[in-house]
């Protein structure tokens, strides 16, 4: 089993809520990096015998334990007072670090900053580039009270300012911890692996795979947690094992049992963005992409463009607001928008025949709608949207009905302007048939 290593944050200002814990995400950043097991954080005041207690249930559980703040000079500063005193230990003068404060402060100096100089005996010092108080690395056995039993345990006190911690922690911390992982045989790795899910809910996700839930439930090493963003759901998969290759070995079959079971659903993995994915899979086969947008004010375009490399299929998105710009940049017909309206599905198809056509792409897209709160017809309320599609077998249109404020409906009309998008480059005309566009 990997190395387990939890910390304890010391400060007072912390549990008032003054400052947010941000060296504990750092450090657990860093943890998770090296495939460290983190079980446990703790906060607790300048108080000497809540810190003693936290510490005595640290060092029972886990090997390592990280003491953040507290090494200043004044009497409210006492983690390393506390831990020398868990260890049965007295407190020494580091001489070479006392030397170091006497030069950095000189005259200004006074007899309390000789405290920040102290360690517990045996210890050893980080150093502090950047501050005064240097950190504290104690590995010593370590009997919880009323035990005979030895445990071998580290505790390694860090300074609570940030730009001292933080340097610390990235630096001689993490290389510690790798190398006292790596030599007792216990050094782990965290592989994960996301697969982005478009057109199907949270909840419906979770059940297409609760067995899968259920089966690595029983077996370890991989876990499996779905996440939802509006319209997106991303399901992550996270392998633990000794070596990275071991991890991603884990993961290989989860992934495709998760395939099979919402693999439609899936556009990308890892940092996929489905814009992104719905346009590499139009110029990856050659084909380009124009589009006309109205309702969704460019966030259409904008989404397809969101990845590097969107310039070898993405020829043009034109933001056809006003009636001449749809008559002048997508060639859509003054009779057709004077009989059916800027919001129908003949304007949706003639704006995605329009935009095709001008720059001779492989497929056109148009969306056009009532985004509100303004605005509709009885027949087609606020919320309503056509997306029309014009490609080399054929046009096709759809109406959407959306619900949600302004920003809900665009954001809306994207996605489902993306997913069908993204039927028709993956299986083509066949999918686009009427009665089968839901
Ligand atoms: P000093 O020598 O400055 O007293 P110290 O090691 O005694 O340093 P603290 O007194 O606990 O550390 O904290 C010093 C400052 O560092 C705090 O005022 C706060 O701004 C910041 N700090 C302390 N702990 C944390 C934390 N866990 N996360 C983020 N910032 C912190
Ligand atoms: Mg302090």
């Amino acid at each position: 089993m990997a190395l387990v290593v939890e910390s304890i944050a010391v400060g007072t200002e912390l549990l008032l809520g003054q400052i947010a814990n941000t060296n504990a995400q750092l450090l657990a950043r860093m943890l998770a990096e090296q495939g460290l097991h983190h079980y446990f954080q703790s906060t607790v005041g300048d108080n000497r015998e809540r810190l003693t207690q936290t510490l005595h249930l640290a060092l029972g559980r886990s090997d390592v334990v990280v003491t953040i703040g507290g090494l200043g000079p004044t009497q409210d500063d006492l983690t390393k007072e506390v831990v020398a005193g868990v260890f049965h230990r007295g407190l020494v003068v580091h001489e070479p670090s006392w030397e170091r404060i006497r030069g950095r402060i000189g005259a200004a100096s006074t007899p309390n900053n000789r405290r920040q100089a102290e360690i517990p005996a045996d210890a050893e010092v980080i150093a502090n580039e950047v501050g005064l108080a240097p950190g504290v690395l104690l590995a010593a056995p370590y009997r919880a009270p009323g035990s005979e039993e030895a445990l071998a345990r580290v505790v390694i006190c860090l300074p609570g300012p940030p730009n001292e911690f933080g340097p610390m922690v990235r630096g001689p911390v993490a290389q510690y911890l790798a190398a006292l992982a790596h030599g007792s045989g216990r050094q782990a790795a965290i592989q994960s692996r996301s697969l982005h899910l478009a057109g199907v809910g949270e909840s419906k996700a979770e059940h297409l795979l609760q067995d899968v839930i259920a089966d690595l439930d029983r077996s370890g090493g991989v876990t499996l947690a779905t996440y939802a963003k509006p319209g997106d759901v991303e399901v992550r998969l996270t392998a633990h094992a000794p070596t990275a290759e071991e991890a991603q070995a884990l993961l290989r079959p989860v992934e495709e049992a998760v395939r099979a079971r919402v693999g439609p659903w899936v556009y990308g993995t890892d940092g996929a963005t489905l814009g992104g994915a719905t346009l590499r899979v139009l110029s990856e086969t050659g084909r380009t992409l124009a589009v006309a947008e109205s309702c969704t004010g460019g966030e259409l375009s904008a989404w397809l463009t969101a990845d590097p490399g969107a310039s070898a299929g993405f020829l043009l998105g034109a933001v056809t607001y006003g009636d001449a710009a749809k008559r002048a940049v997508a060639a859509v017909d003054a009779g057709l928008l004077a009989e059916d309206g800027a919001v129908s599905a003949a304007a949706a198809r003639a704006m995605a025949e329009g935009v095709r056509r001008q720059v001779g792409a492989t497929v056109g897209l148009a969306v056009t709608g009532f985004a509100g709160p303004e605005g509709g017809t009885a027949a087609d309320p606020v919320g309503t949207v056509y997306v029309g599609l014009a490609a080399p077998e054929g046009t096709w249109d759809r109406r959407l009905t959306l619900r949600g404020d302004r920003a809900a409906v665009r954001r809306r009309a994207v996605q489902e302007s993306l997913q069908w998008l993204r039927r028709y480059a993956v299986d083509g005309a066949a999918a686009m048939r009427p009665g089968n566009d839901g």
